[in-house]
């Protein structure tokens, strides 16, 4: 036997999400009206965002936020995860270090996401919303929305960047299977899309784009709600469920991490894996490393500036605090799509500003190498995007053998990679590049900031 599985009951799921900015001592700065550059009030996120949820964003008070009974219920489909130690990763590496995952690989549509989607359709529905709209890249905060919105009886339309809607036909059916209506973007269904469209027909979509029409449409229908995946401070409470349970998987096990790694896109799953954790640093001092995992490609934990930027390309969002490569930065076309957004959530980025978070960023064809040997250690094929967190912790489990010491290392695997055979393919076929960013090219966006910091 190679793996060992921590196991929690049904009724050990967590009853409330955990809040890290009321423990923060410095919190993260407001987010700003870019027009008024004031910091916004919960009101003005009504007319875009569920109630609740806009007073989730912006709560800094209550460390512990109850999860509804209607969202538990539904999480019980597969929460508890299970905590897993990697006896066949630790015996690949002949490492002395202990490595732990939390394989949120088992949710109903492959990834964390579905932690935050159920939530945000359960607040809509509490409230009225009839209609929830939102964007999705490669497709996996649609597939999740999707089952969410339909356990909820909302209907959701969902704006897929064209390119990925012809290319990676099949979470599109998955979106499609669960009765969401999914349209390629650009579209001719808003005013943005038929702008575009008029002016280049041929216009493949981009992410920025999307955002436009889905936040278009929620504003132009009666009942209509916008909804998000990540980087917002409501996602990562919501996903701070996964670290609520590793937490207590971790002391069956009998031990605490020395370490805890998720890999960052906008930071949801890191968050969610981390927080918990980390809240014992804040609050109790206790000695433990966190660590974001991101692409060389998109490096904007380690290579970024942390100013006030917008949320999508096209500038439509209010200004964020973050650690951000410019909101017109284009990554490099990496197979973690997941992970391909220029900024970081405000609670992260002021946490790795006040040192409580250190990153690392990964090359392309070290992620498919760590991806390879995990699945053949333990199993699991791995989404690329969780590849860069196993990828970080392999150099951990390899420092610690130069070392000679024991070390307890904790990473999350974020999603199965099952839907991205293609990206496997084209690894073994050798067609997989690194991509490498220099300083100029990074300066190019970020010289085109507006300095508020
Ligand atoms: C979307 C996604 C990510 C990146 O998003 P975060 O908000 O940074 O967690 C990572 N892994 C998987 C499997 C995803 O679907």
């Amino acid at each position: 036997m190679s793996t060992k599985k921590f196991l929690l009951q049904e009724n050990e799921i967590p009853t409330a999400w955990y809040n890290i900015a009321a423990d923060m001592k410095n919190k993260p700065l407001p987010i700003l009206n870019p027009g008024t550059k004031e910091p916004i009030r919960e009101e003005e996120l009504y007319p875009l965002f569920a109630k609740s949820l806009a007073h989730q964003e912006l709560n800094q008070i209550d460390a512990w936020i109850e999860i509804p009974e209607a969202v538990r219920d539904l999480y019980k489909i597969w929460r508890p995860t299970p905590l897993v130690r990697a006896y066949g990763l630790e015996k690949a590496l002949d490492t002395p270090a202990h490595i732990y995952f939390k394989n949120e690989s088992v949710s109903p549509v492959g990834s964390h996401k579905l932690n935050s989607a159920i939530a945000q359709a359960y607040y809509c529905k509490e409230e009225g919303v009839t209609n929830i709209t939102t964007e999705t890249g490669a497709g996996q905060w649609g597939a999740a929305l999707s089952y969410a919105a339909k356990a909820f009886g909302l209907e959701l339309a969902v704006y897929m960047v064209k390119i990925s809607y012809h290319q990676k036909p099949y979470r599109r059916s998955i979106m499609q299977t669960f009765g969401a209506q999914v349209i390629a973007s650009p579209s001719m269904s808003t005013n943005s899309g038929r702008k575009i469209l008029t002016e280049h027909p041929n216009y493949q979509g981009s992410l920025g784009t999307a955002i436009s029409e889905a936040v278009e449409l929620a504003i132009q229908t009666p009942n209509c709600k916008y909804t998000l995946g990540s980087v917002l401070n409501h996602v990562m409470l919501h996903q701070t469920v996964i670290g609520l349970e590793a937490e207590k998987q971790m002391e069956m096990a009998g031990e605490y991490p020395d370490v805890v790694i998720g890999c960052f896109g906008g930071g949801s799953n890191f968050s969610g894996i981390s927080f918990p954790f980390l809240r014992h640093k804040l609050n109790e001092d206790r000695e433990i490393r966190i660590v974001a995992a991101e692409p060389a490609s998109c490096p904007k934990l380690t290579r970024g500036e942390y100013q006030y930027d917008f949320g999508d390309e096209a500038g439509y969002t209010p200004l964020l605090p973050m650690y951000t490569l410019g909101h017109t930065f284009a990554p490099a076309h990496i197979h973690a799509g997941g992970l391909r957004y220029h900024g970081a959530g405000s609670i992260v980025s002021q946490l790795r500003k006040d040192g409580f978070v250190e990153a690392v960023d990964i090359e392309q064809l070290d992620t498919f190498e760590a991806a390879t040997l995990f699945a053949q250690a333990e199993g699991i094929i791995p989404a690329p995007e969780s590849s860069h967190a196993i990828a970080a912790a392999i150099r951990e489990a390899n420092q610690a053998k130069e070392e000679g010491r024991q070390k307890t290392i904790l990473f999350n695997l974020s999603g199965h990679g099952l839907i991205d055979m293609t990206a496997y393919d084209q690894y073994f076929a050798g067609e997989l590049t690194n991509y490498s960013l220099s300083d100029e090219d990074l300066a190019k966006n970020l010289n085109q900031l507006e300095k508020i910091i």
